[in-house]
């Protein structure tokens, strides 16, 4: 038994049911999930471990729920600037094909590594080619390394060039051994319980690159061990035109008719979503991982999160792969939400002050999104808000800095319109991942140092 205090926060938001913002607010831990939350003269006088927060703005750990942590090692790549979702796949995937499990390793404590110190404690990865020995395994031992919450997709990729999908043959995989290696790694490593640390995911890559069989048989298996499911949708324009000629059907109905919908499947993207299509995702509980950034990077527009969020679709954040975003700065991406948001809504040719104004989203829906909206993605009760019996997974930042100066009216605000910070406090599970502003649980120069190595070889062959 162990417990933890957290006392005297200048302001704890809790994003609970009724959204409570508790001035001089705290928490109270035993053995990584909290009992009590309220003003620090409220909670008990003492713990195994006491943590005084005053000027500190104390959050729900934030939620990112689709990277590709491997792609850290081909960020701003020069022929992959300056081009779209296809052409960029093109040319990175001849780099991925050079991928080892030691590649997967590095990569995964450095996207992790980042993630932490931008107030990420949970993080959903989507790895989906396997060159050269690699296996999820890799990303999952290092993920443990480092102390996040990791919610691990097995992606892949069937269809190669030769039968009409995107990627080269020497990317891509048979489907029984797909299957074969999915059922593996549920049973190896899937955890369902409150508190897990690790859970599986099962993730054919995108319309563009797996077969409709495949699709068909992941979704079974997922169900039949009570996983979820993962997949690209609707991204670009190119991929709806893919759909349309290759399947007959628009990204959410030829989903539909592979039985991939429902409250354990998520999408990545779904920019290109009519308002029926919008209406079967809130209807069938289907999430959607919004990932702004690189949306914008690719060129690839802009999603309607407004027009989801008003029918009630469940949509959580991504700061997706580092080679389109080039990061992976979760507090940052919550600033992207908002601001294309707004892009979108002034762009939508409405007037902003009249009655019919469109909404424009606010600091608060964009940490709801990516924090209650996450965890309801993936199917956890137990993360999203700091409640009694929920996971005591928090980040804190210091209100006291040049960023935030003349700002502090309203820190929540602030944390978000500002320019982005680190966070100084990363806690999952009641321990320290990031303290007073450093990463516990790894050397970082020596992991920039092996990274940059790893990198300058996928790029130089
Ligand atoms: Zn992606």
């Amino acid at each position: 038994m162990s417990t933890l205090l957290i006392r005297n926060a200048a302001l704890l938001m809790t994003m609970d049911n009724h959204r409570r913002e508790i001035p001089d607010g705290g928490l109270f831990i035993r053995d990584g999930f909290i009992e009590q939350v309220g003003p620090s003269a409220e909670l008990p006088v003492d713990a195994d471990e006491v943590l005084d927060l005053p000027g500190y703005l104390v959050l729900p750990g934030l939620i990112n729920i689709h990277h590709h942590f491997y792609q850290t090692l081909t960020r701003a790549v020069p022929a992959a600037q300056n081009v779209n979702l296809f052409n960029w796949l093109k040319t990175l995937y001849p780099l991925w094909a050079r991928l080892t499990p030691e590649d997967i390793h590095i990569s995964t404590q450095t996207a992790l590594a980042e993630l932490a110190l931008s107030g990420c404690t949970t993080a959903a990865d989507h790895l989906y080619l396997f060159p050269n020995g690699s296996r999820l395994d890799d990303e999952i031992q290092a993920a443990q390394g480092i102390g996040l919450r990791l919610h691990a997709s097995r992606g892949s990729m069937s269809l190669g060039e030769s039968q009409g999908g995107l990627p080269p043959d020497s990317v891509v995989e048979n489907e029984s051994a797909i299957l074969k290696d999915s059922q593996r790694l549920i049973e190896m490593y899937h955890d369902p319980n409150p508190g897990a640390r690790v859970q599986v995911v099962l993730a054919p890559c995108s319309p563009f690159s797996v077969s409709p069989e495949l699709m068909r048989q992941s979704a079974s298996l997922a169900r039949e061990y009570g996983v979820h499911l993962h997949t690209h949708l609707a991204e670009t324009q190119d991929e709806e035109v893919f759909c349309l000629q290759k399947f007959d059907r628009r990204p959410v109905s030829y989903m539909s008719l592979l039985n991939w919908e429902g409250s354990d499947v998520w999408f990545a993207h779904s920019v290109y979503v009519n308002q029926t299509e919008i209406e079967t995702l809130a209807r069938t509980g289907s999430g959607v991982a919004h990932c702004p950034t690189s949306n914008m990077r690719l060129a690839s527009g802009i999603a309607p999160i407004m027009e989801m969020v008003r029918e009630g679709v469940k949509v959580g954040l991504g700061v997706d792969g580092s080679a389109s975003n080039d990061g992976s700065h979760l507090l940052g991406e919550v600033r992207q939400a908002m601001l294309v948001a707004r892009l979108r809504a002034g762009l939508s040719g409405a007037s902003l002050s009249g009655e019919a104004a469109p909404p424009l989203m606010t600091a608060r829906q964009a940490l709801e999104i990516a924090t209650r909206g996450g965890a309801s993605i993936l199917g956890r009760p137990d993360l999203g808000s700091l409640e009694p019996a929920k996971c005591a997974d928090f980040v804190a930042i210091n209100l006291n800095r040049l960023d935030y100066a003349g700002a502090l009216d309203d820190p929540v605000a602030a944390v978000v319109f500002c320019a982005p910070v680190r966070v100084d406090y990363t806690v999952v599970g009641g321990k320290f991942v990031v303290k007073e502003g450093q990463l516990q649980s790894a050397d970082l120069g020596r992991l920039i140092e092996l990274h940059n190595r790893a990198s300058k070889r996928l790029l130089e062959g």
